[in-house]
């Protein structure tokens, strides 16, 4: 009986682990079969060399198809180049492994552990054919964990000096990210990649320097502390400071001039007038007050830039695109599908400047080191309407981009019941000078009147242009 027609209610007790058991075979086959899709994909000749019913396909993937396959199933560039990786991987190394997970017998987290432990630039095909000979057979019958154990000792009975190379290999890639947790709304810096004996000589060092300042009376767990000490260390507040001096600036909790960082913030919101969402830049989104501080911290010394929007929250005009275009209205690379910030991206003119495009608003948008030589393999990019980019692939496919709106179509704030008493408006900590004199009144103020207040000024899409009016605040503190 064919699976998709089975009725979940109505299959027999003694036979319901073997219909989700062939679902699992079945998705693993789905699984294989797209990534070998993407595989074709990826190396099927650019139509302007072929003819419309002809079949083509490199040896190697081109360099536009990953970009290809971002926009086509709107992935991210960064899971584009996994997937895509992933699938080459399979298809060019691994023909066992396969095999099996295009038969339904394992399942993409062991396909994708036999890639992470073969490495075909680190063991001859020798060695990985040895290797998957042995443990593909058994691999439905063990746990990813299971597996991973069997690999890694196959491996170093094969390869005794592979950890060494691997290790060197690993330190080549080393990098650091910052990403937001979407639930808790903190973020998270980490390195990755590090030399191990340097990697421990910074934490040793933290560790001291947390003991000391703790001993010295700095209050909070060692944890928290040495959070502190990191953070510092890393945005410049500690810049030039020895250690006792950081120690003492730690406990006594002076203001110190940080890195400027760039914040997305509505100009009521920024008065304490309302609570939407701000943003920070390579980051995400943060609260009100979250974003309130950030611009209260580093407003001396910052630049101002100011964008209108319309009523979908795209840029309709912008003070700082007539002298800065590089950091002009799009938020995000105009990239298919790309996140990166336009403050980490190239100026792309639409028509190149070899071919008589000029540096004005019409013909720029910001492009980031991945999407901007895409122009060069075989991608086409026109603007019919300023800050409208139409890409054209090479497989002929056509991907319309905006980059994100800076103003995003929000809810109305709704607050839980418990949260009464005039907390929504912006602590008493939020000092920016264009609320200086407000956050008093409005602490005080009875929830309805607020909510007048808060009516009278609060941004709505789809009103008045006036009622737009957005500030991104680029605030970068001289040094
Ligand atoms: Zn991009």
């Amino acid at each position: 009986m064919v699976l998709a027609a089975m009725v979940w209610s109505e299959i027999p007790n003694a036979h319901i682990g073997d219909v989700v058991a062939a679902w699992a075979r079945q998705r693993a086959h789905d699984d294989a079969e797209l990534l070998i899709g993407m595989v074709h994909l990826a190396r099927s000749t650019p139509l302007d060399e072929l003819g419309d019913a002809e079949v083509g396909r490199a040896g190697t993937s081109y360099a536009w198809g990953s970009s290809e396959i971002a926009a086509l199933l709107t992935l991210t560039p960064t899971a584009a180049d996994r997937e895509l990786g992933l699938a080459e991987h399979l298809h060019d190394h691994l023909p066992v492994v396969l095999a099996a997970f295009r038969a339904g017998r394992i399942d993409r987290s062991k396909a994708w552990m036999f890639c992470e432990y073969l490495d075909p630039a680190e063991l001859s095909a020798a060695q990985i054919a040895v290797v998957c000979e042995r443990l593909v057979p058994g691999a439905s019958g063990w746990t990813t964990r299971q597996l991973a154990n069997r690999l890694w000792r196959a491996i170093l009975a094969i390869d005794p000096a592979y950890q060494r190379r691997k290790c060197r290999g690993a330190v080549e890639k080393r990098g650091v990210s910052c990403h937001l947790d979407p639930i808790t709304g903190t973020a998270t810096v980490s390195a990755r990649g590090l030399p191990p004996d340097e990697a421990a000589a910074a934490c040793a060092r933290l560790d001291r320097l947390a003991e000391t300042a703790r001993r010295k009376g700095c209050a909070g767990t060692l944890g928290q502390i040495s959070a502190d000490l990191y953070l510092g260390m890393l945005d410049g507040r500690f810049h030039g400071l020895a250690e006792t001096q950081i120690i003492d600036a730690l406990i006594g909790d002076t203001e110190l001039v940080r890195e400027g960082v760039e914040v997305h913030i509505g100009l009521p919101t920024l008065m304490g007038r309302d609570e939407w969402p701000g943003e920070i830049a390579g980051v995400g989104p943060v609260s009100a007050d979250v974003a309130r501080a950030a611009v209260a911290r580093q407003y001396r010394g910052g630049s101002w830039e100011f964008a209108i929007v319309d009523e979908t929250g795209q840029l309709l005009h912008g003070g700082f695109l007539r002298s800065r275009p590089k950091t002009g209205g799009d938020q995000n690379c105009i990239g298919p599908g790309c996140a990166r910030t336009a403050r980490r991206s190239d100026l792309d003119h639409t028509l190149d400047r070899g071919k008589g495009g000029d540096t004005v608003e019409e013909n720029a948008g910001p492009a980031c080191y991945r999407h901007h030589p895409d122009k060069d393999r075989g991608w086409a990019l026109s603007q019919p309407v300023p800050g409208r980019f139409v890409w054209t692939s090479p497989l002929g496919r056509v991907y319309t981009t905006r980059g994100e709106p800076i103003r995003h179509d929000l809810p109305e704030p709704q607050p839980a019941e418990h949260d009464e008493g005039g907390r929504r408006h912006p602590p008493s900590g939020s000092t920016h000078p264009l609320a200086a004199g407000r956050p008093a009144a409005a602490a005080t103020a009875r929830p309805d009147r607020d909510r007048h207040r808060a009516a009278a000024v609060l941004v709505r899409p789809a009103r008045t242009h006036s009622a737009h009016r957005w500030c991104t605040v680029a605030a970068q503190e001289p040094r």
